[in-house]
């Protein structure tokens, strides 16, 4: 279930996390707009607690402007920086887990192939069907090189396959 926008009065969709306080306990849920606009307004929300910016919000919606405040201390522009990154993905805190290491089996199969660990199972099958023309016994003038290479190619081949989920 998506919670919703934590903005009083929005309904949109609260897809972005931000953090209520300093101590990183609890988050706010914010849709784009409202998250952006928390994070332009850091400075101002960097020492009020969350129920002061909950009633500060309310205040907002009955059209009060926001303060205007120079609070330009940089542990807030610092802070700011990090909740930026929380949104946009970048904060460590949210870090996408790395690309899963190929087995061993998988990445030989590829150098074989002369292919790379980001190749396509349509790249395989190009470089499959040329070495195996290539090294085919039936065509090969150097019959036992040949079969020995078809070979290596065919197990690569079927490791590959199974790799890419192909029957
Ligand atoms: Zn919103």
């Amino acid at each position: 279930m998506i919670k919703k926008c934590d903005k009083p009065g929005c309904t949109k969709a609260g897809t972005c996390r931000a953090p209520k306080s300093r101590d990183l306990k609890d988050y706010w849920f914010f849709c784009q707009e409202h998250a952006a606009e928390y994070n332009k307004n850091w400075n101002y929300y960097a020492d009020m607690s969350p129920e002061e910016i909950e009633a500060d919000w309310e205040r907002q919606t009955f059209g009060e402007p926001l303060k205007d405040t120079n609070s330009a201390n940089s542990d807030a522009t610092n802070y700011a920086k990090f909740i930026n990154d929380f949104i946009t993905g970048r904060s460590k805190f949210d870090k996408i887990p790395a690309k899963t290491k190929l087995p061993t089996n998988v990445t030989s199969a590829l150098k074989i192939f002369d292919l790379g660990i980001s190749a396509t199972w349509r790249d395989v099958g190009t470089k499959y069907r040329a070495l195996a023309k290539k090294y085919h016994p039936d065509t090969a003038t150097d019959k036992q090189n040949a079969a020995t290479e078809f070979a290596r190619i065919s197990a690569a081949y079927d490791i590959l396959k199974k790799h890419f989920g192909k029957k």
